[in-house]
């Protein structure tokens, strides 16, 4: 495999590098949730006003129609400039593929722009109390009534509900159909009347997750996506884009920052002379690495028209591990001053260090977890017996 960039590839790297170089905020970010998500907010803004977000997006829509390869560059190089994350995630990966491949031509109108330039942001609605990894249990339930659907139900784990403008939501609109049909799938206006959010307060003491509750809201049948009483499949493409490439290529990105943020600390403060440390460190660099080139040959049968299967429970698995263990090695290396939450007096790093080690423990969890992957792995991949 020939992991070589061509000329238009690096001249692609190198426009992005100049305009990162600019566009790039220098200092720390804010360190209140809200108000970082507002500095997040307006980074995403300049991104898209330099026509750098959604890349992987065909250009009819705004995107770049950018191949696997250029998708591979632009991490290397937001990591390499530090860049924050591009804040409507959920829009840019989940909710614009999923309505450029099945939504009416007025959703994509009224919808995409406001994804990519970050003026409306999206959160998904799908988790409930006895619904995550077995999904197809959800019980909130949308019943027609003239041209709109009543929904009512609870869901939990709603990253950036508080934020969001819009949400894609999944609901039961067949209850006598079997586990897997009857379910739609819904844009729900986060205004609406009968939305209730409950933000949970989190370990690292921010509040990105929500509890929403929604008591008869009324939903146009105009916001369905997709034929009615089909979501189950639409959401499975969803999820394929949520778990996909662009999901790899972004924690590639974080772990990388997070590694030279922990390089650059270890060495200043002499953490590095320890010979344990220096050990740990010389392995994460490793492994980085070969989540890169784990990332490129993926992208690489992308890039050949093959979807990806098995390799994205690999890649999953292999950063989450990844990720804990990144986090594990920054509080060891700040020593004392690792344990420091941001608002603390003497915290280094911006409380970045013990953030990145008490948020690295969702990563196990979030975009199917871990006991499913390794399932998957030992089930599909070796060829062992189902338990
Ligand atoms: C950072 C983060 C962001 C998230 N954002 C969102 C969001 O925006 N919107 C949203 O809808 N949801 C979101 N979620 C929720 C996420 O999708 C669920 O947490 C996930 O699907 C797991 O579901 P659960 O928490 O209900 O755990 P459960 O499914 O109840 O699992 C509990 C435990 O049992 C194990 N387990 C379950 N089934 C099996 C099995 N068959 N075999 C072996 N072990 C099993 C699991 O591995 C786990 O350890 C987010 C979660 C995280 C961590």
């Amino acid at each position: 495999m020939d992991f070589a960039f061509t000329e238009g590839e690096e001249r692609f790297r190198a426009e992005l590098r100049a305009f990162l170089a600019k566009t790039v905020p220098s200092g720390d970010p804010p360190e209140d949730f809200a108000a970082e998500f507002e500095y997040m907010r307006e980074f995403q803004r300049a991104m898209y006003e330099g026509g750098w977000v959604g890349i992987h997006w065909p250009a009819a829509f705004g995107g770049r129609d950018a191949t696997p390869m250029e998708q591979a560059i632009f991490a290397e190089e937001m990591g390499r400039a530090r860049a924050p994350q591009l804040v409507n995630r959920v829009g840019i990966n989940n909710v614009g593929p999923t309505l450029i491949h099945f939504g009416t031509e007025e959703q994509k109108r009224r919808y995409l722009p406001g994804i990519l330039s970050a003026e409306e942001i999206w959160c998904q609605l799908y988790s409930e109390p006895d619904a995550g990894s077995d999904l197809a249990s959800l019980r909130t339930r949308a019943e027609l009534d003239g041209d709109s659907y009543v929904v009512t139900g609870q869901k939990v784990w709603t990253s950036y509900a508080v934020q969001a403008r819009w949400a894609i939501l999944l609901a039961r609109t067949d209850r006598t159909a079997k586990k897997h049909r009857g379910i739609s799938y819904l844009i729900v206006d986060m205004e609406a009347d009968g939305i209730d959010i409950r933000p949970l307060r989190q370990l690292t003491g921010a509040s990105e997750f929500n509890e929403v509750f929604l008591d008869r809201v009324r939903v146009p049948r105009t916001n369905v996506i997709g034929a009615e009483n089909e979501g189950w499949q639409i959401a499975q493409v969803t999820l394929a884009h949520e778990r996909g490439a662009n999901y790899a290529i972004k924690e590639q990105t974080l772990a990388r920052i997070a590694l030279d943020e922990l390089l650059s600390e270890a060495s200043s403060s002499g953490a590095a002379l320890e010979p344990g440390l220096r050990q740990e460190l010389a392995r994460l660099h490793i492994e980085t690495e070969i989540m890169r080139f784990m990332n490129l040959a993926m992208l690489s049968k992308v890039g050949r028209g093959i979807t990806p299967g098995l390799e994205t429970s690999l890649v999953k698995q292999f950063w989450s591990d990844l990720s804990q263990a990144i986090g594990e090695a920054s509080v060891q290396a700040l020593g004392p001053h690792g344990i420091l939450l941001r608002g603390s007096r003497h915290v280094r790093g911006a409380g970045r260090f013990a953030q990145r080690m008490l948020f690295s423990r969702a990563s196990t969890i979030a975009g199917g977890t871990a006991e499913i992957q390794r399932n998957i792995i030992a089930q599909r991949l070796l060829g062992l017996p189902r338990s």
